[in-house]
C-alpha cells in the first residue's frame, strides 16, 4: 500500500515530466493532491432524455438520427442540424463549424448530445453541444455523474477525469490517511474521508444534484471541515513561528506619556485606556505584536495609535503609520505633527505623489532616523525607502490586509533597517468590525482588541431612505443646513473601479448642484485631483470656507470635520453596508444632531432594500456587520475579492460558518499531534507560498 501523499503524479499512466508541469499550475504533484482537486460542478449523463421532454436551461443528453444539416444566413451565419428521436425534433446550432464537422452530420446518422437546451427563434435548440457518433452498438451511458473540474491551459476534462479514475483505484487500496482522529469529528460528520473522496469524484447516478451543488451533501460537509480547520491551524502555526521571532522591548517612557497626555483637550475613554494596556504590554515583550484593533467610525482610535508610536519614539526607535489613501495619509500626518511636535518629535510624510525634491529629503530624513514618526500610504514599503531602527508599524484602515502581507511587511520591516534580525512590531487598526467567528478564523494569527465605547457626548446619526424620485426634496434640505450655519458631504459612488470615471461622476454631480443651490459654496474632491489640490479643498472645507463637499468615495476613511452634519449618499445600493457605515461616520463627530440620507435609484432589488434597511436601524458597526455577512458573505467583508486570500477548494465561509465553532474545538484538542497538524496543513496548503514562509 502506497502512501499517496508522497506518490508524484508521475507514477499515473500517461503523465511525463512534461504534463506534471501543466498539473504543477493546478498546484497538484503528487496523487493525494490529484485527489483533493475536487470538481466545481456535476452534469448528469447517465440517463438520456426524450427530445420532447428537454426543459430550457437545464443540461440533458439526447440521442437522435440526423434529418438535415444545412448553412442557413441570418444575422450571423450558422450551421443548423435537425436531430429527430421517436418523441420530437430539435435544432443543434453551430456559429463555428468547419466542413469536416459538417459532413459527419450526414443525413441517417445517428448521435448523441450533450447540452443546454435554450429557446432560440424555433423553439428549443442546443447551442454548440459536445456530440459524439453512436455506431450500430451505441456506448453505454457512464454510470455516475460526471465531475467537472477547475482546469488550466494544456489539461482537457476528459484528461483529467481519467487521471482522477486511476488515482481512485489507487485510493481504494487505501492510500490517504485518515488524519483527523475520529473521536473528535461530531456524530454527523464521521464520513470516512476515503468514502468520501469517492464520492464527490463519481457521485452514483441519482445522487442529489442539487445538495451536491449547494456545497451541502455530508460528504462535501467532512471535506470542508478538514480544510477550515487546516487553514486555522495554519495560522495557529503562523502565529507560533512569530512568537519565536525577536522583536525590540518597547518599555513605556512614562515622561513623555505624562507630557502627551496632559496636552490633550479630553481624557482617555475607559475603552481606551484598555486597549492602550494592551498594547503597552505587548510592546513590552521582546516578541513581534501582532495586534488588530478594531473600533467603530470615530471611537478614537487615532489616539491610540499615537499613545502606541510614542512607546517607540520613546525608546528611540522609528514608528510608521501606514493609511490606505492619500487623504488620510496627510490627515494622520497632521494630527501626528500637532500632537507630536510639541514634545520634540519630528513627523514625516511619505506618499507616491510627492515631487521629487520633497521626496528626496523626507526619503533622507527616514533614513537618518532623522523623523521618528514616518506616515505614509502604500509609498512607505516601496525598496527605495530605508527606514533607521523601526520598531512599529501602524496600519490604519487595513481590515483588507491579508496574512500574505502581515508576512511581507514583516520580512520588509525587518530587511529595511530594523536593528540586527529584530522585527518590527505590527498594528493593525480597522473600523470594520469583523463578526467574531470570522475573526477567529481569518485572523487567527493576530491578537484582538476591540474599542468598544464611543467619546462621550456623541449624537446619533439619523439615517433616512429617500428615493432619487425625490431629489428636489434632499437639495432643498442641503440648502436649509446650510443656511442653519452648517456643513455637508454629498457623496457619489459609482460601480466602477475606474478612478477618472468616478471623477467625473462626481464633477457632473457638483455642476448639477451648483445650478441649483444659490449661494452654497461648493467644492470637490476625488481621486484624481493632485494631492496639494485635494489637501488645499480638505483644509477649506474643515476651515468652514466651504458649505458643501461633493466627494466620491476617497473620503470614505477617517475624514474628521466635527461642524459636518449632513451626508447624502447617492445610490447607497451599490454598496456595501460596512463601508456605508464607515462613510456615514463622518457625520455625527461633533455635538449638533446629524443626519444621513440614503438617496437611492429606483426600482431597489429586495436585497438592497433590506440592506438599507439594516443600515437605518442599527448604529452599532458590528451588528452591521453581521448583516453584511448573512447578506453579502465573508468575501466582501475581509476583501478577499481584492487580495485573493483564503481560496478554499471546498469549504465557503459562509456557507460553512457553522463549522467554524468546530474547527476551533478540533484545533484546541491536545489529542491532535503536532505531525497530524503538520500533514494537515501540508495536504490542504501544499504549494500555496504565503504559508511556506511561516
Ligand atoms: P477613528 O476611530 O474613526 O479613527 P478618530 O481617531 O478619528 O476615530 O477619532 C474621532 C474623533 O474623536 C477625533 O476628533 C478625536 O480627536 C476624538 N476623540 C478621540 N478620543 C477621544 C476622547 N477620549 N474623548 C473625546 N474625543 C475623542
Ligand atoms: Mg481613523
Amino acid at each position: 500500500m502506497s502512501n499517496l501523499a508522497e506518490l508524484s503524479v508521475t507514477a499515473l499512466k500517461g503523465v511525463g515530466d512534461k504534463f506534471a508541469e501543466v498539473l504543477a499550475k493546478l498546484h497538484i504533484a503528487t496523487v493525494q493532491d490529484l485527489l483533493f482537486h475536487l470538481p466545481l460542478r456535476y452534469q448528469d449523463r447517465t440517463r438520456i432524455t426524450p427530445i420532447a421532454a428537454l426543459l430550457p436551461g437545464v443540461d440533458a443528453v439526447i440521442e437522435g438520427e440526423v434529418r438535415a444539416a444545412d448553412v442557413v444566413f441570418g444575422r450571423r451565419r450558422s450551421l443548423i442540424v435537425r436531430l429527430q428521436d421517436g418523441s420530437g425534433t430539435i435544432s443543434l446550432r453551430y456559429f463555428h463549424f468547419t466542413a469536416a464537422q459538417k459532413s459527419r452530420f450526414a443525413r441517417g446518422a445517428r448521435l448523441r448530445c450533450y447540452g443546454e437546451a435554450r429557446r432560440g427563434a424555433a423553439g428549443l435548440e442546443l447551442y454548440h453541444p459536445e456530440t459524439e457518433l453512436v455506431d450500430t452498438e451505441a456506448p453505454a451511458t457512464p454510470e455516475t455523474l460526471t465531475p467537472v473540474y477547475p482546469l488550466t491551459e494544456g489539461v482537457s476534462q476528459a484528461r483529467l477525469r481519467g487521471l482522477v479514475q486511476q488515482a481512485l483505484a489507487l485510493l481504494n487500496e487505501g492510500g490517504v490517511s485518515e488524519l483527523l482522529p475520529t473521536e473528535l469529528l461530531p456524530q454527523s460528520m464521521r464520513y470516512p474521508l476515503g468514502a468520501a473522496l469517492q464520492y464527490l469524484h463519481s457521485p452514483p447516478a441519482g445522487a442529489d444534484l442539487a445538495q451536491l451543488a449547494a456545497g451541502v451533501h455530508p460528504a462535501q460537509q467532512r471535506l470542508a471541515l478538514e480544510e477550515l480547520l487546516a487553514h486555522h491551524l495554519s495560522l495557529l502555526e503562523l502565529r507560533k513561528s512569530s512568537s519565536a521571532i525577536a522583536a525590540p522591548p518597547l518599555p513605556a517612557n512614562e515622561a513623555l506619556e505624562r507630557d502627551f497626555l496632559a496636552r490633550l483637550p479630553f481624557a482617555l475613554t475607559g475603552a481606551q485606556q484598555r486597549v492602550c494596556a494592551e498594547i503597552a504590554a505587548d510592546l513590552a515583550r521582546g516578541r513581534p505584536m501582532m495586534r488588530l484593533l478594531q473600533g467603530d467610525v470615530g471611537a478614537g482610535k487615532t489616539l491610540v495609535a499615537a499613545l502606541a508610536a510614542l512607546k517607540g519614539i520613546g525608546a528611540g526607535a522609528q514608528v510608521a503609520v501606514m493609511a490606505p489613501t492619500e487623504i488620510l495619509a496627510e490627515q494622520h500626518r497632521r494630527n501626528f505633527s500637532a500632537w507630536l511636535e510639541p514634545l520634540g518629535i519630528s513627523v514625516a510624510l511619505l506618499t507616491g505623489s510627492l515631487k521629487a525634491a520633497e521626496r528626496r529629503s523626507q526619503l533622507a530624513a527616514v533614513a537618518s532616523g532623522a523623523a521618528q514618526l514616518v506616515v505614509g500610504t502604500h509609498a512607505l514599503f516601496q525598496p527605495e525607502v530605508v527606514f533607521h531602527n523601526l520598531a512599529l508599524v501602524i496600519i490604519d484602515e487595513q481590515h483588507r490586509f491579508g496574512v500574505r502581507q502581515r508576512l511581507e511587511l514583516r520580512e520588509k520591516g525587518a530587511a529595511s533597517g530594523a536593528t540586527g534580525r529584530l522585527q518590527p512590531h505590527q498594528l493593525i487598526m480597522t473600523a470594520t468590525p469583523i463578526p467574531r467567528t470570522l475573526a477567529m478564523s481569518a485572523f487567527a494569527d493576530l491578537d484582538c482588541s476591540v474599542i468598544d465605547e464611543l467619546p462621550p457626548g456623541r449624537q446619533p446619526i439619523n439615517t433616512v431612505a429617500i428615493s432619487n424620485d425625490r431629489r428636489d426634496q434632499v437639495m432643498e434640505r442641503v440648502q436649509g443646513a446650510v443656511a442653519d450655519g452648517r456643513q455637508a458631504y454629498w457623496v457619489c459612488t459609482l460601480i466602477e473601479e475606474s478612478e477618472s470615471l468616478q471623477a467625473q461622476a462626481a464633477e457632473t454631480t457638483a455642476s448639477e448642484l451648483a445650478k441649483v443651490l444659490q449661494g452654497v459654496r461648493i467644492a470637490l474632491v476625488h481621486g484624481r485631483l493632485k494631492p496639494d489640490e485635494k489637501e488645499r479643498v480638505m483644509n477649506a472645507f474643515k476651515a468652514g470656507d466651504v458649505d458643501l463637499l461633493v466627494a466620491t468615495t476617497v473620503i470614505e476613511v477617517g475624514v474628521d470635520v466635527p461642524n459636518a452634519s449632513l451626508m447624502i449618499i447617492e445610490n447607497p445600493e451599490r454598496l456595501g453596508l460596512a463601508q456605508l457605515h464607515q462613510l456615514r461616520g463622518r457625520v455625527g463627530r461633533g455635538s449638533i444632531a446629524s443626519h444621513c440620507v440614503l438617496l437611492y435609484g429606483t426600482p431597489l432589488s429586495q436585497n438592497g432594500r433590506a440592506r438599507l434597511q439594516a443600515l437605518r436601524q442599527h448604529s452599532d458597526g458590528f451588528a452591521i456587520a453581521e448583516e453584511d455577512l448573512r447578506l453579502r458573505g465573508p468575501g466582501e467583508i475581509l476583501g478577499t475579492r481584492q487580495t485573493g486570500e483564503i481560496q478554499h477548494r471546498i469549504a465557503d465561509l459562509q456557507r460553512d460558518a457553522q463549522l467554524l465553532p468546530q474547527v476551533q474545538r478540533i484545533a484546541a484538542s491536545p489529542s491532535l499531534g503536532a505531525d497530524l497538524r503538520h500533514q494537515l496543513i501540508a495536504r490542504w496548503l501544499q504549494n500555496k507560498p504565503r504559508f511556506a514562509e511561516a
